[in-house]
This record gives structure tokens, C-alpha cells and sequence, in this order.
């Protein structure tokens, strides 16, 4: 394999990501980031639908699609950092390359792991299987087991991997979450697929 996941886990938690002390920003790979706890990130998630009762799956969409527009400029912005190009670029031949070096990195930011993934670069389909989502436990504390999935965020996370990888734009690709721990399920996973053009009659 040439990317080698513990180099870019290392070199990640190397870089040290904690708030400057004389700005108090959290700057690397060329975005800012912040540190909050679970427990805001998904209760203002789920009182984001609670305000939109009667057009829950429309606000589920717009935190997907929220979470896929983040992926792309957070992710986009790393791979086009000095960081990336020092610690990552040297390891990444190919497309593949380029998504399991994602994977690498997305695994040390504290939302769970990505445990296995399948791709196919001809039909573009790509399946995310993610182990401890931080979604899963939160969920069920605090709102007993869904009934159906609730990670959103990874969601968007996992059509952007593909919009950056192999599309030319944000929202090239969809995703849908097939399973969650939420729910009940073993494993969250998530199937993406490249959008139709409207109006693709084929
Ligand atoms: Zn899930």
C-alpha cells in the first residue's frame, strides 16, 4: 500500500492542534477548526429538525448537503496545504491513493473510524463502512435507539471524499447511510454515487 496510515496519523497529531496562544485560532492545512464537544454538535443538529417538524427530510438534506459543502472546503483546503504537500503528496500515486490518504486523516479527528471502504473507479460507486461514529452513542443517550440513521455529517463527509477525489465539483456526488449504529445497527455505512444531471433521461 502506498499510503502508509500511521505516517499521516503521526504526522497529524504531531502537528499539535490546539488554539494558537497569541491569536487563540486553531489554524492547520490551510483552514480554520475549532474544538466542540458532541454534545453541542449533534443537539443543535437534532433542534435544527425539531424546528422543521413537518419537513424533517428536507432539514436532513440541508445538514447533509451543509456537512458535504464543509468536507469539500476543509478537505479541499488540506489537500492543497504545505502540510499535505510535505507529509501526504509524496505518498499519493493515485486516485485511491488519494482517498485512503482522506481516510487516514479523517481517522485521527475524533468522529469515529473508518473501518473499510469499497470503490469502483468505473461506475464511481463508493462504499464508507465507519465503526463508532460520534453520532451513535450520543444519539442513543439522549434520544433512546433511532429508527433511522443519524450521521449526518459523515454523510456529507463521504460524498465529499468523492466530489474531491473523483468529481470536478461540490456535489458531484450523493450519499446515503444504508446502516447505523444509531439504530442499532453493527456498523455505520454510507453508499455514494454520482449524481444525475437534471433532467438525465438515460
Ligand atoms: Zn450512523
Amino acid at each position: 500500500m502506498a499510503v502508509n496510515a500511521e505516517v499521516i496519523r503521526d504526522g497529524v497529531l504531531g502537528m499539535g492542534l490546539r488554539g494558537n496562544p497569541e491569536t487563540g485560532l486553531l489554524r492547520g492545512f490551510g483552514v480554520i477548526l475549532a474544538i466542540n464537544t458532541v454534545d453541542y454538535l449533534i443537539e443543535r443538529e437534532i433542534a435544527f429538525l425539531k424546528a422543521f417538524p413537518t419537513a424533517e427530510p428536507m432539514a436532513e438534506k440541508a445538514l447533509v448537503d451543509a456537512a458535504q459543502w464543509c468536507a469539500n472546503a476543509t478537505f479541499g483546503g488540506m489537500m492543497k496545504s504545505a502540510e499535505w504537500a510535505g507529509l501526504i503528496a509524496p505518498m499519493v500515486k493515485t486516485k485511491v491513493d488519494s482517498l485512503e490518504a482522506l481516510h487516514a486523516v479523517q481517522n485521527v479527528l475524533g468522529w469515529g473510524k473508518i473501518v473499510g471502504y469499497e470503490i469502483d473507479e468505473a461506475a464511481k460507486t463508493y462504499t464508507l463502512r465507519v465503526k463508532h461514529s460520534y453520532y451513535s452513542k450520543n444519539y442513543i443517550d439522549n434520544h433512546g435507539i433511532s429508527t433511522k440513521p443519524r450521521c449526518y455529517m459523515w454523510q456529507g463527509v463521504a460524498a465529499g471524499n468523492m466530489d474531491l477525489v473523483f468529481g470536478s465539483k461540490v456535489n458531484d456526488f450523493e450519499a446515503v447511510e444504508t446502516q447505523c449504529e444509531a439504530k442499532g445497527d453493527d456498523i455505520c455505512e454510507f453508499r455514494v454515487r454520482q449524481k444525475r444531471a437534471l433532467f438525465d433521461l438515460l
